[in-house]
């Protein structure tokens, strides 16, 4: 099993054409095509990480935080403590891989494993990512407009939420003459002809559309299939950032931080006084994500948990929602156990004897003093 295995598994999962487009996801450093001995899954790479992969013999480390963020301006192994961390990553032979806001944006990812931390249910997206599909119309005889339809299937296209397969069919009639260069499958050419023709119309995510054109046009008996592509502004029910959803049973306001106390596993953490007397609805978003709190009251909910709220933002909304500052690392490092739970069915599905682990230690560069 190679390094490229695994991130197309992971892809799969969290594509990295739905991360934010400044973020840095994907390969970080080394050879995706190398043989992988075993993986070490960390929130973060850092000097006691890589320590780790040595001693448990991973040479490949998938990341949440990508190691280059800011571009490289130069490598200096005397004064710059991440190109130091490199040039070990390099000499150790490891890979390093990261998924970043991709992990954000896709169910079952950062905000999806916290709100699941706090058994929340009826989870939705808090926002959806919108305007990253397309509609592909073809216009295809009767008796192929299966095939054709089966084809753009098979490469992505016709998923509308938990819905697979989705496609409108309509009958018509379309026209041609070929000129004498042509091979018409129906008719000959250069006389006009009137088919009796299937319009196709399926959705399909942005990035698979190239695919999906290749595959309809194999599938498709002319030698020049008519299409259009249409951009869409819909919102994409499979990717988004945040979560919402509804607690077991509502709690008064105590009650809710004693157990966000305890199912995310912190002792301190901030919060606003808030105004509610019992909550049922939570949003929650996984790192920073002080600017859906609108999104959370929009949504109704009673309590919003993310990380990185700044003082003024608490004031502001004191009389709105009560909102919880879980701390970034707490927030997130939640969605780890995610990743292993897939890989693991992965290379059990590929009969794989590599070993999957999650850093033990913290990565959280922030610290609380304790007097
Ligand atoms: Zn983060």
């Amino acid at each position: 099993m190679t390094g490229k295995n695994i991130i197309k598994y992971i892809e799969n999962w969290a594509p990295k054409e739905i991360a934010w487009v400044k973020d840095n996801v994907g390969l970080q450093v080394g050879s995706p095509n190398k043989k992988v001995k075993n993986i070490l899954i960390s929130l973060d790479l850092t000097n006691n990480v890589v320590d780790d992969a040595i001693k448990k013999n991973c040479n490949f480390i998938i990341t949440h935080h990508p190691l280059l963020f800011r571009p490289l301006k130069k490598i200096d192994l005397q004064n710059d403590n991440n190109s130091i961390l490199i040039e070990r990553i390099i000499k150790n032979d490891i890979t390093i891989y990261s998924a970043h806001t991709n992990l954000d944006y896709v169910k079952d990812g950062v905000s999806y494993q916290l709100a699941k931390r706090l058994q929340l249910s009826g989870l939705n997206f808090l926002v959806r990512l919108k305007s990253n599909q397309s509609k592909l119309i073809v216009y295809v005889p009767h008796e192929f407009s299966s095939k054709v339809s089966d084809a753009i299937f098979e490469a992505g296209g016709g998923i509308i939420g938990e819905y697979s397969n989705c496609s409108y069919k309509s009958s018509g009639v379309g026209t041609f003459i070929g000129s004498s260069k042509t091979h018409p499958k129906v008719g000959q050419n250069e006389v006009l002809q009137n088919v009796n023709e299937m319009k196709l119309e399926i959705i399909i995510d942005n990035w698979q559309l190239n695919n999906a054109i290749s595959s309809m046009i194999k599938a498709h008996p002319y030698e020049e299939p008519a299409y259009d592509v249409i951009q869409l502004g819909n919102d994409n029910s499979r990717f988004g950032i945040g979560a919402v959803g509804i607690l077991e049973k509502p709690l008064n306001p105590q009650e809710f931080l004693n157990f966000v106390s305890e199912k995310l596993r912190i002792k301190n953490f901030r919060y606003n006084g808030g105004i509610k007397k019992s909550i049922s609805k939570v949003a929650v978003c996984g790192g920073s994500g002080a600017e859906y709190i609108n999104d959370a009251i929009k949504n109704n909910a009673d309590a919003y948990i993310t990380a990185d709220i700044k003082y003024h933002t608490f004031q502001d909304y004191k009389n709105d929602i009560l909102l919880i500052d879980a701390g970034h690392y707490e927030t997130e490092v939640v969605s780890l156990d995610e990743i292993k739970r897939r890989l693991t069915l992965y290379k059990k599905a590929n009969n794989s004897s590599i070993k999957i682990f999650k850093y033990k230690g913290s990565t959280n560069p922030v610290k609380f003093f304790n007097n």
